[in-house]
């Protein structure tokens, strides 16, 4: 990273990012170079029991390594990733979308960032399209799109130029988690609102294909919704099931696949619910250890499959599987 692009990036989060919300508000998906015809990144295709499962590398964003630490005196998340031998002050993340073959349905687990494109990141989002061409999949046979949470790097390739992307599948959100998103954002310009911004422009061309589902629901036979509030008041995980296999896709449970599971206490600076974040990371990771599960998560580095276990200290190890 060039230090022009460092400082640039600096100087926008630290100030021209919220002074720009109004106008991003008011027409939150300016069209972007690219479209979605950006050519494909990395694509990870492999099965669980009689699904077939496949990663699409959408997005890569970078963000100030204090967002992983909100709780934590300054210089926390530096340290702990000093000692892993990674670059300090910005992090460069992923996101992964997840399709899931079984049966006849073609199922997405959320939809990547779309055509959004926030004033800091690169245009270098919004790859899912282009990952569905590059293994035959047209948008139009996606039979069911499961939203996790309202977050734009989630619901960002849901709908485009007021039309939905994938318009014969059936839709699902979390009750709450469609609520919160279809409400109008705040007049203060802060990162909240601007995010309800982008949900509310995203959302309203699907807002009728959506059914709301709860702990517990499947989406599909072998894909279960799972409560796992925090990160989000409603964000949902993901439990796939195909014979005596099973995968728990965590999405955001741990953003960072070392700051969550080293120091599952330490706040994301974008929680909605730091404490329930807490409980949910513990419970999930400590599920994923007693049950010997792969685990997946939304932001961990491609293709961001992998296990759990629990080190002496009472902490979890993430640690990457080879699925190719
Ligand atoms: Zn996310």
């Amino acid at each position: 990273m060039s230090y022009l692009t460092v400082n640039r990036r600096k100087a926008l989060l630290g100030g021209a990012l919220l002074a720009a919300a109004p106008a991003l508000l008011a027409g939150t998906t300016a069209a972007r170079a690219g479209g979605t015809d950006l050519p494909m990144r990395a694509v990870a295709r492999f099965s669980l029991g009689d699904m077939r499962l496949t990663v699409i590398d959408d997005l890569l964003f970078t963000v100030p390594t204090a967002i992983f630490g909100a709780n934590q005196p300054a210089g926390s998340v530096d340290k702990l990733f000093a000692k892993y031998g990674l670059p300090q002050e910005f992090a460069n993340m992923q996101a992964q979308v997840l399709l899931v073959e079984t049966g006849d349905a073609k199922v997405l687990i959320d939809t990547g960032m779309g055509d959004i494109t926030l004033p800091d990141s690169t245009p270098d989002n919004g790859r899912l399209f282009a990952g569905l061409k590059a293994v035959g999949v047209a948008p139009e046979d996606i039979t069911h799109v499961f939203l996790t949470h309202g977050h734009y790097d989630h619901l960002g390739g849901v709908s485009q130029n007021g039309k939905p992307c994938f318009p014969n599948a059936a839709h699902f959100m979390p009750e709450s988690e469609l609520a919160y998103w279809t409400a109008a954002p705040g007049t203060e310009a802060n990162f909240e609102n601007l995010m309800i911004g982008y949900a509310n422009d995203k959302l309203a061309p699907v807002k009728d294909m959506i059914k709301t589902v709860k702990d517990g629901d499947e989406i599909v036979p072998g894909i279960t919704a799972i409560a796992a509030p925090g990160h989000t008041l409603g964000h949902m995980a993901v439990m796939l099931t195909s014979g005596d296999e099973s995968l728990l896709h965590m999405i955001d449970t741990s953003v960072h696949y070392i700051v969550g599971t080293n120091e599952p206490t330490w706040a994301l600076g974008i929680e909605h619910d730091p404490e329930a974040a807490v409980a949910t990371r513990r419970k999930l990771f400590g599920r994923a250890v007693e049950e010997n599960l792969l685990v997946a998560g939304y932001h961990f580095p491609f293709p961001g499959i992998g296990r759990m276990s629990q080190k002496e200290d009472g902490t979890y190890l993430y640690t990457p599987v080879s699925v190719a």
